[in-house]
C-alpha cells in the first residue's frame, strides 16, 4: 500500500492552494453575503486547467487523475464551500459528456466546458423526483428531427449560469428507468426558461435554479449516450460525483479545523490561551480522528477510480462519512469560537452554513445507507 501523493499530485496542491489563497479566500465572505455567482474565479480555475485535469488530452485535457481533481476541491472548500461546491458540480456534466458523448458532442462542447468558456450543469432533481430519482416526469418526444422537451427540474445547481446543461428526461415512460434518456440543452434554446431561483441557507455564492421546459426542441443530435441509457448515465455520473462531494466536505472540515486552532492559540480565558484547555483540546483531537478518517476514505475511493476498479460503495461511503464529519467539524469550530463563532466576522460561521448541503445533495445521507447497503446486501 502507498498513501503518498505523486509529484504531479503535489504540484496540483502547491499550485491550486496558491490560486486559493490569491483569488478565492479574498473573496469568500463578499460572495456568500451578496449571493454573488464568482464568475471571475470559475472563468479563471478554467483558464489554468483545472477543470481540464481528469479528462484525455484529445478535446484539451490535461490527462491527469481523480486523486488530482478531489485535491482541488478539497483545497478549494478549505476557503470557500461555494466555489467548491459550483466546481464540483460543474465537473460532473463534463464527466458524462466525455464518457458518453459522441465525437461531435466532445469537438462541440469538451474544451469550451474545460476551460470554463462554458459553464455545465447536470439536472435530475424535479419537484416530485428528489431521492427517488426514477419518477423523472420530464418528457422528452421525438418529433422530425428534434425532441421536444416538457417539464421542470428544481434546484439546479448553476442553473440559470450554464451554458451546457445535461437534462434527464423520459423518452418513454411505460418502460420506466429504461426509457429515461439524457439531452444536452444549450443556454438559449427556446422554450428554455430560468424559474425560480433559490435563497439559500449555505454555499450562498453558488447559483441554485428551477427549470422550465416548455416545449423546447433541440436537435435529435443532442441526445446524450444511448435512448433509454439516461437513468443508468446520471448513477455512473453521481457515483463520480460524490468522491467530489466527499472532498468538498473534508475541505471544508480542513478550514475549519484551521481556523479554530488559529483562534484558540490568540483567545485567553483564565488567564491562559483556549488551547490549553483540555476538553478544548479533546475536541480537536475527536475532529482530527474524523478528518483523517475523512482523508483515506474520499482518496481512496478516487484511487478504486482511477485504477478502473468499482467504487460505487466507496464514494457513498467517503460522501456520507465526509459529510457528516463536515457537520460535525464545523459545529464544533462555531462553539470553540464562542460568541464570536456566531457572528460572521469569523469564517466558521460561513463554513457551518455550507456544510450542511454536503448532506443533501448528489444524495442524502440516508440515500448513501441505501446505496451503501445495496451494494453489501446483493
Ligand atoms: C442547493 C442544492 C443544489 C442541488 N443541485 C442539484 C443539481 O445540480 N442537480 C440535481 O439534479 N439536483 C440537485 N439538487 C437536488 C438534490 O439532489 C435533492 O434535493 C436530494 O437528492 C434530495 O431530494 P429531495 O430534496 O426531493 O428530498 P426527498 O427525496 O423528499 O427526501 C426528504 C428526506 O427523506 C429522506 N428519504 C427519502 N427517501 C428515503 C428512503 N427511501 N429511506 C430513507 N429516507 C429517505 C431523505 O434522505 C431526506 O432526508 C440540489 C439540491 C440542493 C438543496
Amino acid at each position: 500500500m502507498n498513501f503518498e501523493f505523486t509529484n504531479e499530485q503535489v504540484m496540483v496542491r502547491k499550485s491550486i492552494q496558491r490560486f486559493v489563497e490569491n483569488e478565492i479566500a479574498p473573496i469568500a465572505a463578499e460572495i456568500d453575503a451578496n449571493h454573488r455567482f464568482p464568475e471571475e474565479s470559475i472563468k479563471k480555475l478554467g483558464k489554468y486547467g483545472f477543470y481540464a485535469i481528469p479528462y484525455s488530452t484529445e478535446y484539451g485535457g490535461a490527462d491527469g487523475d481523480e486523486i488530482s481533481k478531489a485535491i482541488v476541491i478539497e483545497e478549494i472548500a478549505k476557503k470557500c464551500g461555494s466555489t467548491a461546491g459550483i466546481s464540483s458540480v460543474h465537473y460532473l456534466p463534463i464527466m458524462i459528456l466525455d464518457k458518453y458523448g459522441t465525437k461531435e458532442q466532445k469537438e462541440k462542447y469538451m474544451n469550451k466546458l474545460m476551460t470554463a468558456e462554458y459553464i455545465g450543469a447536470f439536472a435530475l432533481t424535479e419537484p416530485s423526483a428528489g431521492s427517488d430519482a426514477s419518477n423523472v416526469q420530464t418528457t422528452a418526444v421525438l418529433d422530425g428531427d428534434e425532441y421536444v422537451l416538457n417539464g421542470t427540474k428544481c434546484f439546479i445547481s448553476n442553473g440559470g449560469v450554464a451554458d451546457f446543461n445535461i437534462i434527464l428526461a423520459m423518452t418513454d415512460k411505460s418502460k420506466g428507468i429504461k426509457g429515461m434518456s439524457a439531452f444536452i440543452v444549450d443556454k438559449d434554446t427556446p422554450g428554455f426558461n430560468i424559474g425560480k431561483i433559490e435563497d439559500k441557507l449555505g454555499i450562498c455564492a453558488s447559483a441554485t435554479a428551477e427549470l422550465i421546459f416548455e416545449n423546447c426542441r433541440v436537435p435529435k443530435e443532442n441526445l446524450l449516450g444511448k435512448l433509454g441509457k439516461g437513468f443508468i448515465m446520471a448513477m455512473v455520473g453521481l457515483d463520480s460525483g460524490r468522491i467530489g462531494m466527499a472532498a468538498q466536505a473534508l475541505g471544508l472540515a480542513e478550514g475549519a479545523m484551521e481556523e479554530t486552532i488559529k483562534y484558540l492559540k490568540e483567545r485567553e480565558q483564565f488567564g491562559k490561551p483556549l488551547i490549553k484547555m483540555q476538553g478544548l483540546q479533546w475536541y480537536l483531537a475527536e475532529m482530527e480522528a474524523k478528518i483523517e478518517a475523512t482523508r483515506n476514505l474520499v482518496y481512496k475511493a478516487a484511487y478504486l477510480k482511477d485504477a478502473g476498479k468499482p467504487y460505487t460503495k466507496e464514494a457513498a461511503i467517503a460522501k456520507l462519512f465526509a459529510s457528516e464529519t463536515a457537520m460535525f467539524v464545523t459545529h464544533k469550530a462555531v462553539q470553540m469560537h464562542g460568541g464570536y463563532g456566531f457572528m460572521k466576522d469569523y469564517p466558521v460561521e460561513r463554513m457551518m452554513r455550507d456544510a450542511k448541503i454536503t448532506e443533501i445533495y448528489e444524495g442524502t445521507s440516508e440515500v448513501m445507507k441505501i446505496v451503501i447497503a445495496s451494494q453489501i446486501t446483493r
